[in-house]
């Protein structure tokens, strides 16, 4: 089959540096437990990785990160790279934890702005994926932030704000979060918006129009990663009459009969790590 692979794809700056630290933690730190709390990045590819290094993971998703933390006691406690609610390092540190935190250095920025815009007395709304953990640990910053769900918002809960700085997750798709700041615009006055996609997750997109007469699009990234997931939306409403897959794996894509594609445009997820890419890439060129 005859291939093109965008020119954005794979991990971003932000997974990357998160795993130099976790690499260089288990190097260092031989003789002590390490933790890690949640999945710092979401690929399961990945996260074996990460156990086969010896690190456990606290991802029992019937506890929660307090009951996680208070499970264990001495070591290192790994943060994930979504950033985390603060009055989790207290926590860690009564329970005799080290603290590694490997958030993102863009998602401490746009927390920062958060921070900066409460400071100043603005009513700052926090756009969104419900339960997701930088939507979390953004919403963790204050309970004066006004949440609204990226996929269905109530502006309802805007009624009568009359300063209003919006911020958001990363991760998001940018035509339709452009969207929802115009709705904010005609019913809200004097609305400040930061926009807060990362650099990344805009590219990935962006490289979606570099498709031009592919008729399989595939989307190589986990299902749980927002990033990767909207990078499959985004292909989808760009491209409705084509084949637009996601997958996580080889094995995963040769369950799919492709013999009727002549054509296949490849991009990935900003969690997606290159030894799942390059054998899927290898895969389509022979096929
Ligand atoms: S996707 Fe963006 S915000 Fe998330 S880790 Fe990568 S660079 Fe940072």
């Amino acid at each position: 089959m005859e291939i093109k692979i965008a020119k954005n794809y794979g991990f971003c700056a932000g997974v990357k540096n998160a795993l130099e630290i976790v690499n260089k933690t288990v190097l260092t730190s031989k003789d002590k437990k390490i933790y890690m709390l949640n999945k710092i990045v979401h690929n399961q590819n990945v996260i074996e990785q990460i156990k086969n290094l010896g690190v456990i993971i606290l991802d029992d998703s019937s506890l929660t990160n307090e009951e996680k933390i208070k499970s264990i006691s001495e070591g290192i406690l790994i943060f994930s790279a979504h950033g985390h609610d603060k009055k989790l390092d207290l926590l860690a540190k009564k329970q005799n934890l080290e603290i590694v935190d490997t958030t993102c250095k863009k998602v401490l920025l746009n927390i920062k702005q958060i921070q900066n815009a409460l400071l100043e007395n603005k009513d700052v709304v926090y756009i969104g994926i419900r339960n997701h953990p930088e939507t979390e640990a953004s919403l963790a910053i204050s309970d004066k932030i006004i949440f609204l769900d990226f996929f269905s918002p109530d502006y309802s809960k805007l009624n009568n704000l009359k300063n209003i700085s919006i911020h958001n997750q990363t991760t998001l798709i940018q035509d339709d979060l452009i969207k929802i700041y115009t709705k904010i615009k005609q019913i809200c006055q004097n609305v400040e918006v930061h926009n807060d996609i990362c650099f990344a997750t805009s590219l990935r997109q962006k490289s979606l129009l570099e498709v031009t007469d592919e008729d399989l699009i595939i989307i190589i990234g986990d299902k749980i990663s927002s990033n990767s997931t909207r990078l499959y939306e985004v292909g989808k409403s760009l491209y409705p009459n084509r084949t637009v897959l996601q997958i996580n794996s080889l094995e995963e894509l040769t369950k799919f009969d492709l013999s009727k594609y002549k054509k296949g445009f490849i991009t990935a997820g900003a969690s997606t790590p290159d030894e799942v890419i390059n054998p899927i890439i290898k895969y389509l060129q022979n096929y």
